[in-house]
């Protein structure tokens, strides 16, 4: 499978080599070994796996990488942070350490949850090596994914890690120490007993956050670094090495575009880093016994999100909507559990004006095409397309003077959009400010859940207080169906997404 990438065999270069010999030739892909839980990601996979794998692995990782980024776009503590991915991570990327494994099928627990660590790392390499931002967001999410998992690591484990690394960190002599007492004493404030610490002389580049904050003794291009201080340059080594290797990926990219089958996937991986949108599947926003009818659409709308809030305002106003705001709308609603006749009931209603035929040939079609009915893919018949998500209409860029589809956070002005806010009940000036600065960050979706989690913050509490909801049932939001279910559930005192 990632023999496309990394370990590509010239056509040519096969062509001359003996197969005799080539038999008793070292297999070129095979399985590797993982000693360590934690991993520096120096060597690239060899073994195959299958294509099923290939995408899973990269979404679930994705799924954590998107989590990490909207946890820091959102200033959470390290505590909260820790609270929130913990969880997740048990969910989509298990790790253990060696001490939990304790049989040969623990064992092989423990492997497999390496090679998919391993291996979703490198693919994901692969889909963010294109630009500069991406590799730089990348390289950021990726590194304090491995720092918060450095700080949950067993110390023993730890240090076993760390001296496979081969680090090129020259101890300090206990003369030397000496020597240089009251400069290592002056350059590290705070730190009483020199003495007793293990200090190491590493190139003062390999340390930027500690020269940042003086924390250091400098000399001869070397920084003195304690002990204490491992972390930081363990972190500022793995750093380093990914944005090189990152680097070096993006200029092996185009020898990847030959590859029809991995370049669709890596092309849809990288346009949805931050929204990890593919872990939505398709039913995901019905909820089980809700009343979902055409009469009941007023009603419910007040667990919309903004996108589809505003097309029903706007229905309602103007007792029509243009084609993609329609089409947005319907498959929304569809993907609420509204079925095929009360849509198109709903939408009757909705469109005064309009005799029974003039609905009919110009309406009525559309709405049974979206929910598979008629026409369109053979492999969609009965099912039709899937609702949108944020991503989806995120990146549509047919929206404009006239149209009311796509996402407000992205697609309106901000004046509009506060006002569109406020309209809806959200006054608090410390959340309007958040929004105008996520938008003007391009963080859209930030700025929904910053919405969410205000509008619903008594809800979320409780949930939380009483602990019927779990924390990666309060995830990060990145579809509207998801929306409107959470927002429906945590009005429904005792229910929980499982019961759903
Ligand atoms: Fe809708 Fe997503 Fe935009 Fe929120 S972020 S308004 S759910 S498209």
């Amino acid at each position: 499978m990632l023999r496309q990438e990394f370990g590509k065999v010239d056509p040519k270069r096969r062509a001359t080599l003996d197969h005799k010999k080539k038999q008793f030739a070292a297999p070129e892909f095979k399985q590797q070994a993982y000693p360590h839980r934690l991993n520096f990601y120096d060597t690239p996979p060899t073994a195959e796996i299958t294509l099923e794998q290939f995408e899973q692995w990269a979404i679930d990782r994705l799924k954590i990488l998107a989590e990490i980024e909207a946890c820091s776009y959102r200033n959470k503590t390290a505590a909260e942070t820790a609270a929130h991915l913990t969880p997740l991570l048990q969910k989509f990327l298990p790790l253990a350490s060696n001490t939990s494994s304790v049989s040969g099928a623990e064992d092989q627990r423990l492997q497999n949850e390496r090679q998919k660590d391993h291996y979703s790392h490198f693919i994901l390499r692969l889909a963010f090596s294109g630009t500069e931002d991406l590799r730089r967001r990348f390289a950021r999410a990726e590194t304090m994914l491995f720092k918060f998992r450095f700080q949950q690591d067993d110390s023993r484990e730890r240090r076993a890690f760390m001296e496979s690394l081969n680090l090129d960190w020259e101890p300090v002599t206990d003369d030397e120490k000496h020597e240089l007492l009251e400069k290592l004493t002056n350059a590290t404030s705070g730190l009483r007993h020199i003495d007793d610490e293990n200090w190491y002389k590493v190139d003062w580049e390999r340390v930027p956050e500690l020269i940042e904050r003086r924390g250091v003794f400098l000399t001869k291009g070397k920084a003195y670094v304690p002990g204490r201080e491992q972390l930081s340059m363990i972190i500022a080594e793995f750093t380093a090495r990914l944005e090189r290797a990152l680097e070096l990926t993006s200029r092996a990219l185009p020898r990847l575009d030959e590859d029809d089958r991995l370049s669709p996937i890596l092309d849809h991986l990288s346009k949805n880093f931050g929204s990890a949108e593919s872990v939505y599947s398709e039913g995901e926003g019905f909820v089980d016994g809700a009343p979902i009818t055409a009469g009941a659409i007023d009603h419910l709308s007040q667990h919309f999100p903004l996108c589809m809030r505003s097309l029903h305002m706007t229905l309602r106003k103007n007792n029509h909507l243009k084609h993609f705001g329609r089409l947005q709308y319907t498959l929304f609603l569809k993907g609420i559990g509204l079925s095929l006749e009360e849509c198109i009931l709903f939408w009757r209603q909705s469109f005064k004006g309009f005799t029974d035929d003039e609905f009919n040939s110009r309406y009525k079609y559309n709405v049974r095409h979206a929910y598979g009915d008629v026409g369109g893919d053979v492999n969609r018949r009965g099912r039709g397309y899937p609702p949108y998500s944020c991503q989806k209409i995120l990146s549509d860029t047919n929206t404009g003077v006239g149209q009311t589809h796509g996402c407000p956070y992205r697609h309106f002005s901000v004046d509009n959009l506060i006002g569109l806010l406020q309209s809806t009940g959200v006054h608090d000036k410390e959340v309007l400010r958040g929004v105008r600065e996520d938008v003007g960050k391009t963080r859209y979706h930030i700025a929904c859940n910053r919405v969410f989690e205000w509008t619903h913050k008594t809800d979320i509490k409780r949930v939380k207080e009483d602990g019927t909801w779990s924390q990666t049932d309060l995830d990060t939001i990145v579809h509207p169906n998801t929306y409107f279910k959470r927002s429906y559930l945590l009005k429904q005192v005792g229910k929980t997404p499982q019961d759903a």
